[in-house]
């Protein structure tokens, strides 16, 4: 694991003063009064973003303007501090600390800790794809391994399955020979990496505000994986440096992992529930009721001046075709990117979703869904795609998938209880795992157009569908607007037409 501070914010007084240096340099005397002038008022200057947040903690309070209370606070760093330790922790107006915002670079880490790093949602994420670049055999040897007796095993698994990679890739690529190489070498890429394990190492840009990051930190320090506590402690380390005063409350909270120790036992109770009967495995559970009622009444509830109740009684009296005209006119803005109303927030669906290692990779980056997992349950099977079995190679697939499954059991089995979460190193990408995830139509409608799109990666357009057919089935008019975006046109003129029939 390497992380680097890529960036942070600073005042734009203090990047005017370095162009100005920068300039005085190119283009004037070197040994100008105005350089050194300028040069003593930026050795004076703070490089911190602590100054912003302390600035901006102060515009509730002070009558001066805001461009004023960033000079004050530039002209004094440690009074800044302690405006911000007052204030953030102090008085817990923690939103202040959100103005103070970082790049990181991530790199050296494993599949299975970006999983727990993109699993915090107030952060930004950019991380490089397996589907898009080749894997040349890099991967991450967790402690919790590198100290027991299965070191050699580990690595002897770790360096077949990217043989088994290869060579998939190889076959892929002669099979598909007729399909122009971007495609060939597409799929090739995206369908062989099934086989790769959660060791593989991945990097990704972060940037994230101070608040979440002194979250993240805390969170990660309680992992159960040795390699994202050390990502919490080099993060501390480093973004301590950068703002002392806004990273603050960093200690594990281990009672977290205490009280899922405790669910656990009751969890234990429950027993193990058999898997399900397809591998397309996308269950609704619960759907909004009068949903789209809701929503039409919230519509003219905030466009008018009635009661939301009157709102309602009124869309209750009109026809279903009516409804939907109604809402059709709402969003007649409506583009391939542009955002549903927020009223269509009002409508949440609940799924549970059986999918592999690789399409929850995907799904996981949408933060605005709540998404709820357990640890990959290899009882779940495998995710084996399409084209391996269209070119016979299914059983070469699962001869590594069971590999790594048997290797997964023996370390599960003997590695100290502790270090037992680091048997999922070892799954695959075609491993599964159970996951509850709640969408409101509006980011289900967002997802759609991502997920459902002909750009989309097979597997989670496969969930994208089913989650629509599922929910539109319920609540048709909720989802009147979902499609993949290389549709929307299409689409937009059948829902038009349908719209002026009426
Ligand atoms: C075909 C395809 C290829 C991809 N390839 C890669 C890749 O190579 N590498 C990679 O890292 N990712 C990749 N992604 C993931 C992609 O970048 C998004 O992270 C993911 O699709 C989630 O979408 P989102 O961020 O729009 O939406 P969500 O997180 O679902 O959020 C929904 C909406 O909320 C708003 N929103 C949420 N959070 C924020 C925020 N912090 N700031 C501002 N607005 C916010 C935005 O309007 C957003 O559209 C790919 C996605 C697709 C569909």
């Amino acid at each position: 694991m390497h992380i680097r501070l890529a960036g942070f914010n600073i005042d734009s007084d203090t990047i005017e003063l370095v162009n100005a240096v920068v300039e005085e340099y190119r283009f004037g005397d070197m040994a100008s009064a105005r350089l050194e002038e300028l040069l003593e008022r930026l050795r004076n200057e703070p490089l911190t973003p602590e100054t912003i947040s302390a600035a901006y903690a102060r515009i509730s309070r002070s009558p001066k303007s805001v461009h004023e209370l960033r000079c004050d606070a530039r002209d004094s760093v440690n009074r800044a501090r302690e405006s911000n330790e007052r204030i953030v922790f102090g008085f817990g107006h923690a939103s202040v600390a959100e103005h103070a915002v970082f790049n990181l670079d991530v790199s050296d880490i494993s599949r299975l800790v970006i999983e727990e790093l993109e699993g915090h949602r107030l952060a930004s994420y950019t991380e490089s794809s397996q589907r898009y670049i080749s894997q040349s055999g890099d991967y991450i040897t967790p402690e919790e391994i590198k100290n027991s007796k299965y070191t050699a095993e580990y690595h002897n698994l770790c360096r077949e399955l990217f043989d088994g990679y290869r060579q998939l890739s190889t076959k892929l690529d002669e099979y598909y020979s007729s399909l122009p190489e971007r495609a060939r070498s597409g799929i090739a890429r995206e369908d062989s990496r099934y086989v790769l394990p959660l060791s593989c190492r991945g990097q990704v840009g972060v940037t994230m505000n101070a608040r979440t990051a002194e979250h993240i930190i805390r969170q990660s320090a309680t992992s159960r994986l040795k390699e994202a506590r050390e990502m919490s402690a080099q993060m501390l380390t480093i973004l301590r440096r950068a703002t002392p005063s806004l990273i603050r409350h960093t200690e594990p909270n281990l009672k977290i992992n205490t009280s899922y120790q405790a669910l656990g036992a009751s969890a234990e109770k429950v027993g193990v529930s058999s898997k399900s009967d397809s591998i397309r495995s996308v269950k609704l559970l619960a759907f909004p009721v009068e949903a789209e009622q809701t929503a039409l009444a919230a519509m003219l509830f905030a466009a008018g001046k009635s009661s939301f109740q009157d709102a309602k009684n009124y869309v209750a009296s009109l026809s279903e075709a009516k409804r939907q005209t109604l809402l059709w006119r709402a969003h007649g803005y409506l583009d391939a990117h542009s955002p549903l109303l927020r009223e269509m927030e009002l409508g949440v669906f609940l799924f549970e979703v059986e999918l592999s290692a690789s399409a929850f990779a995907q799904l996981k980056r949408h933060r605005i869904a709540t998404i709820i997992k357990q640890d990959y349950l290899p009882e779940l099977s495998i995710t084996i795609p399409p084209s391996i079995e269209a070119v016979s190679l299914k059983s070469h697939f699962i001869s590594y998938t069971n590999k790594s499954q048997e290797f997964y059991n023996i370390l599960l089995k003997n590695l100290p209880t502790e270090n037992r979460p680091a048997a999922q190193y070892v799954l695959t990408n075609a491993h599964r795992r159970r996951v509850l995830l709640q969408l409101n139509a509006r980011e289900l409608t967002h997802f759609s157009r991502l997920r459902q799109d002909a750009d989309a990666q097979w597997d989670i357009r496969n969930i994208a569908d089913d989650m629509i057919k599922l929910a539109r089935e319920k609540c048709p008019m909720l989802l009147l607007f979902a499609a993949g975006k290389d549709k929307f046109d299409d689409f937009r003129e059948k829902i038009e037409r349908g719209g002026q029939d009426r």
